[in-house]
């Protein structure tokens, strides 16, 4: 059923964004690809990507941090019928050091570009009677961890961000949910270990398995493609009726 529809994923050139981005491109979709990254990888990538699966493949080099530029990609785009709000970075301090131009460029791209995506989009699907939205939160849009303040605050609003457009679009055939991984193995997370293997002069490996057992009860990673598939499944028939809900896929982290 998603066959020739269209999808942005916003920092799909790596990561979680690309495993959607691929999951989607499996079903048919085309995807309108968007993130940094080397210019001629990225090409090579959005080429490959709709050569393997038959669909058209754009990309937008839209930086989230600017509202101007997510207007234009949505505009380039034509008919948007699903967005997926994924691009995002982190960084780390404890509150009293955390540098401001960090925690505004955060909040911008982790929570400000959704909001500004959305507002974007959804006239469209509302016209169209059919949209889909997905906005990549986190375990951390749920529960907190020490020096993440930034990261936190932008994860636990995109979650109240989404309730309202889902509440906003309930009877116009438009879902809004969102994702909560808990870790991923993607270079976000590999340059935490790194951090912290260099900080308590660990291996990489060591620093992994600490990570893992500090949160994930499973001590297994979630995958890009694990989370491609569940954000198929919130595009499909099965998911019609789900909306403004936060799915964890997160080893049982937010459990405990
Ligand atoms: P990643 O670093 O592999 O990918 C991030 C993507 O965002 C890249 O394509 C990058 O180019 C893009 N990006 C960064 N700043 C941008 C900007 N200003 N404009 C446009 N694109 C920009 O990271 P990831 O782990 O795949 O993270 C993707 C999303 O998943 C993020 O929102 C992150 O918070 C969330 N997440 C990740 C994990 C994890 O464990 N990796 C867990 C929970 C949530």
């Amino acid at each position: 059923m998603l066959k020739g529809k269209t999808a942005i994923v916003t920092g799909s050139t790596s990561g979680i964004g690309l495993g959607i981005a691929e999951a989607l491109a499996k079903e048919g979709v085309n995807i309108v690809f968007n993130g940094f990254g080397d210019t001629a990888e990225i090409e090579k990538l959005v080429a490959d990507t709709g050569t393997k699966f038959g669909v058209k493949t754009t990309y937008s080099p839209a930086d989230m941090s600017k509202p101007d530029e997510i207007a234009q990609m949505v505009a380039d785009a034509g008919a948007v019928d699903i967005l997926v709000n994924n691009a995002g970075i982190q960084y780390t301090a404890d509150i009293t050091e955390f540098p401001t131009e960090k925690w505004d460029s955060i909040i911008s791209i982790n929570l400000s570009a959704t909001f500004h995506a959305m507002k974007a989009v959804i006239p469209g699907m509302r016209t169209r009677g059919w949209g889909r939205i997905i906005n990549i939160a986190s375990a951390h849009g749920l529960v907190a961890s020490a020096n993440k303040a930034a990261y936190v605050a932008a994860k636990h609003g995109i979650i109240g961000l989404g309730k309202v457009a889902a509440l906003e679009n309930a009877q116009k055939g438009i879902t809004v949910n969102a994702i909560c991984p808990g870790w991923v193995l993607t270079p976000l997370v590999q340059k935490q270990i790194d951090d912290n293997a260099a900080k308590k002069g660990i291996s990489a490996e060591q620093a992994k398995a600490e990570l893992l057992a500090a949160k994930e009860p499973t001590m297994q990673f979630s995958t890009p493609e694990q989370l491609g598939g569940l954000a198929v499944f919130l595009c499909s028939d099965a998911a019609s009726n789900m909306t403004g809900a936060s799915l964890s896929h997160d080893g049982g982290w937010t459990v405990e």
